[in-house]
């Protein structure tokens, strides 16, 4: 697998992340997509659009604010409980989130010598032994073999403990102050005078706007439950760590669906089941690795008070598996929220049943950046073309930023040239193409192979008196002879 170094440093190199700010020095959490990135991100959206709405005949969508009324997040739950627990370090002023840092006694022989606390990440294990060796090298015990090691988050700490736990950047008890509760939400102010009422939030999830918007669309709309309603957009969360590049950032984007059904605890399990799997195949048909998806099925004891069940689709990322998706049943807490807290009838009026009730909801909720990362980590491979290293992002076709680049065999014969620029300006119209003649065609090949382009065209002498062209393949670099109408025709079915 690649690592997280590497393909850092490819998406910047290339053109697909780039660390926000760059010139003022980034900022932390946030980042901005070049060309290819911005491409690649958008045909996932597109096929997840086009999949979970337009392909369907139960989901119609959204476009909600991105600011919405401060008593929407009030009923929510969100300006009251939307926080994680925070941890400083008193020293160095490092900030952590109590949840991602580990700490354990350390003792030999049922003796307790101290403790040692680290962060999550790929270093841990690495930082566990150095830091437990310190330890016994500062108690005269080097010799020894310490007890088994139990690590803990920080937020198990019980209070008589935590004066002992020293901080992970200074090693040193006593440094770190006591978890509080910081809430994630950004706030902004409406309006030109500041003041208390115009404070305003952006939004964290986007889910809320499609709660609040639900009696609009069954009133505009001619949908029947069950039902859902999608949206992709922008949602912003003041994370106190953000890190592994996109995956925890600040700003970031999901694509939800409510999809609402009626309130009967038969019905749920079923459709939730159906939504897991559909999820998941859908991760599968974009190009996701099977051999790094999984679930995570949460324990009763692990849900909201409200939640009566959560899956999450991971993901194997270089940094460890981690949440790419989560399928929550949400009952009807939210429509109950919004009904009571605006004074608005929010009720389903069923036909069939001849009865008023608020819908239960099942929410598949998934993160645009997460997914792009998880494509990117699925797609990047090197290996050896006639005796040659080479990148290649091994893309879907559907998914990669460019389908297919012309070129000239030769940029010094007209004649190819205007062949080939004719060509691509008919290719382009239909597909998102490029257009290459400097240097040698080998080099031009690896090029596009490098940025997941799946396909060359190239025009040679040959095309001049025939009309064919070489079609290149970029996973196996086979290549065939094609005429314009071929090429057309493959291009279509492969991108269909
Ligand atoms: P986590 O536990 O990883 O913080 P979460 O359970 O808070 O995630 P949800 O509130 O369920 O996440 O959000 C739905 C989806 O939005 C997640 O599955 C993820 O893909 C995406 N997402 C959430 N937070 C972030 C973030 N800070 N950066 C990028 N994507 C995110």
């Amino acid at each position: 697998m690649v690592a997280m170094k590497d393909l850092v440093a490819f998406c910047k190199r290339k053109g697909f992340v780039f660390p926000s700010s760059d010139i003022y020095g980034g900022l932390n959490g946030f980042f901005d997509y070049g060309p290819l990135g911005t491409e690649l991100k958008r045909n996932v959206k597109n096929l997840w659009w086009k999949n979970m709405v337009q392909d369907r005949e139960d989901i119609v969508g959204l476009d909600s604010a991105v600011i919405l009324h401060p008593n929407v997040w009030r009923a929510s739950g969100h300006v009251d409980g939307f926080s994680d627990p925070m941890v400083d370090c008193k020293v160095t002023k490092a900030r952590y989130r109590a949840d991602q840092v580990f700490y354990a006694p350390i003792s030999v022989a049922g003796k307790l010598l101290g403790y040692i606390c680290v962060t999550d990440g790929e270093e841990r294990d690495a930082d566990i032994a150095k830091k437990t060796k310190a330890l016994l090298k500062a108690h005269n015990c080097s010799q020894e073999k310490p007890d088994e090691i139990h690590l803990k988050p920080l937020t198990e700490a019980k209070p008589e403990e935590f004066a002992l736990i020293p901080s992970p950047a200074t090693d040193k008890p006593g440094d770190l102050t006591p978890p509080r509760e910081f809430n994630l939400m950004f706030q902004t102010q409406v309006g030109a005078v500041a003041s208390e009422a115009g404070i305003a939030y952006l939004r964290p999830e986007t889910a809320q706007g499609i709660f609040i918007n639900f009696k609009n669309v069954v009133d505009s709309t001619r949908v029947k439950l069950p039902f859902g309603i999608a949206q992709i957009g922008k949602a912003f969360r003041n994370e106190i760590t953000p890190r592994n590049f996109t995956f925890r950032s600040r700003e970031f984007e999901q694509m939800e669906i409510e999809y609402f059904l009626p309130a009967d605890e038969t019905l749920w399990p079923n459709l939730h089941q159906k939504w897991i799997e559909e999820r998941y195949q859908w991760h599968l048909s974009i190009g996701l690795r099977e051999e790094f998806l999984s679930f995570d099925v949460h324990e009763k004891k692990d849900l909201a008070h409200y939640a009566k069940a959560c899956t999450d689709i991971m993901f194997r990322y270089p940094f460890g598996v981690q949440e790419l998706e989560g399928i929550a049943v949400r009952g009807n807490f939210d429509l109950t929220q919004h009904q009571s807290c605006s004074g608005k009838p929010l009720e389903y009026f069923d036909e069939t049943l001849k009865t008023k009730y608020l819908p239960y909801v099942i929410e598949p909720s998934v993160g645009v950046d997460r997914t792009v990362l998880a494509l990117l980590v699925s797609a990047y491979d090197e290996d050896e073309v006639n005796g040659e290293k080479r990148v290649v992002l091994r893309l879907k076709p559907k998914l990669a930023p460019i389908k297919a680049a012309v070129f000239p065999l030769v940029k010094n014969k007209p004649e190819l040239v205007e062949k080939a620029r004719g060509l691509f300006s008919r290719l382009q119209k239909r597909w998102y193409t490029a257009y290459d003649e400097t240097g040698a065609v080998g080099r031009r090949y690896r090029r596009m192979d490098e940025i997941g382009t799946p396909w060359c065209v190239t025009v040679d002498f040959d095309s001049l008196d025939n009309d064919t062209y070489t079609l290149r393949d970029r996973d196996t670099t086979q290549q065939t002879r094609l005429s314009e109408a071929e090429l057309i025709t493959f291009f279509e079915k492969e991108l269909q």
